[in-house]
């Protein structure tokens, strides 16, 4: 093992997820150069089973920075919301809004690829241990190891994007008491295009298309999780479909994969030359799709002050600001939608149910709600 001397940069992002990815290509299409770092080997990334669902707004910024997976990607036309045993429904349509979609899931590994095929070669250390940061006002030091080297890389500005934050004084968590078991499945008759959510009192089931498959993401309290796991695909499907309903036919169970859920948001996204953004900033439920449309507006925002303002630590201040609407939105969006749902309280039931139907009948507040998917924060007046 050998020690170097100390490398200077002015920015450097650990955590080389998708929304680290994505702030270090809207950095360099502004000509700002950073450096990403991340634990994991970069092959890594394609053994994620996750599918995310994306904002047409999520669309229009991936596309500026050319790492919009075109191909890989299912357009959502419609939206249909309901619950389980109870009346109420909506259907969101694209066509209200002149849109070619209302959103698009993609296969996580398909979004990383996309983002890692536009990185140049030296702008990832993969597979690297961090040993030690020291931040101060003026930046931080930190050491790593990679490739056998022990590293020294002194900051102006260290960007936090390592994903979902395990315990920490500085996180807040509220746990749902809920995991998400995925996976994928073939409907019949096809998807067409339309997405559902279907609210049980074990918590919501969404059905996302993907390609010729629905990805589901089935959300049950954990030892319901535990049993759903263990079953075999026949039974397993059963399941699916006493939660969904006879509307559609599945079948051809992929593999199964399950993440526990809680709300874990931040309580400052800036201490002295350290930022937060993504997954470690704020980590939300899945219901409705936010988490990562939410993450890539941060290190949309926060490179575009960069690139604006300078690599200085008065523009993180400006940074925490801008992004306090849109997250604080987007967790109590999803939050109260999971707590409002996920019982079997009669009235509550009943109340659920005049809610869907004044959505569907009056266009503003279904608008809102459509906005809020489309565009994050832009949707609040
Ligand atoms: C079941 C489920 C379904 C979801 N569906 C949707 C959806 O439909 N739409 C949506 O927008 N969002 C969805 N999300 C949320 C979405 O997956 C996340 O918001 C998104 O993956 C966050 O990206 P990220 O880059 O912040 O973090 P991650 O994707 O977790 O990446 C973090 C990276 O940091 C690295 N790292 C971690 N610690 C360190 C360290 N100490 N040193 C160096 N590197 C480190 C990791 O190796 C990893 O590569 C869903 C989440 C779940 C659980």
């Amino acid at each position: 093992m050998t020690e170097t001397t100390v490398e200077h940069i002015d920015i450097l992002i650990v955590g080389a997820g998708p929304v680290g990815m994505t702030l270090h290509l809207a950095l360099a299409a502004g000509g700002q150069k950073s450096l990403l770092l991340d634990r994991r080997p970069q092959a890594a990334l394609q053994t994620d089973p996750r599918a995310l669902a994306l904002s047409h707004g999520a669309r229009q910024l991936l596309e500026q920075i050319r790492s919009w997976p075109a191909r890989a990607a299912t357009p959502i036309e419609t939206i249909h919301v309901s619950q389980k045993d109870g009346f109420g429904r909506t259907l969101i349509d694209r066509a209200d809004y002149h849109l070619p979609a209302l959103g698009y899931v993609v296969r996580y590994r398909d979004l990383a690829g996309a983002l890692a095929a536009n990185l140049a070669s030296d702008a990832i250390l993969a597979d690297a241990e961090i040993l030690d940061i020291h931040a101060d006002d003026a930046g931080a030091t930190v050491a790593i190891r990679h490739a056998d080297k022990l590293r020294t890389i002194r900051c102006k500005l260290l960007v936090h994007a390592e994903g979902t934050p395990g315990d920490d004084p500085a996180v807040s968590v509220s746990d749902y008491g809920q995991h998400a078991v995925i996976c994928e499945v073939t409907p019949t008759p096809g998807h067409a295009r339309r997405a559902w959510e279907r609210f049980t009192p074990d918590g919501p089931l969404a059905l996302l298309p993907l390609g010729n498959e629905y990805s589901i993401v089935f959300t049950l309290p954990p030892a319901k999780a535990d049993a759903v796991m263990a079953l075999d695909d026949d039974a397993f499907i059963a399941a699916l479909q006493t939660q969904f309903g006879r509307r559609m036919t599945f079948a051809k169970p992929g593999k199964r994969s399950r993440f526990p859920l809680a709300l874990r948001m931040r309580d400052t996204l800036v201490k002295g030359c350290e930022v937060w953004i993504g997954n470690t900033a704020q980590t939300l439920h899945p219901v409705s799709g936010q988490g990562f449309n939410l993450g890539l507006r941060d290190a949309w925002q926060l490179s575009e002050i960069l690139l604006k303002n300078g690599v200085d630590r008065s523009s993180l201040d400006d940074y925490a600001q801008s992004r306090r609407l849109d997250r604080q939105g987007g967790a109590f969006f999803t939050d109260k939608i999971v707590k409002a749902f996920s019982n079997d309280i009669g009235p509550l039931k009943l109340v659920r149910g005049l809610g869907l139907l004044a959505l569907d009948v009056c266009p503003p507040a279904r608008h809102f709600v459509a906005k809020r998917m489309i565009w994050g924060a832009r949707a609040w007046p």
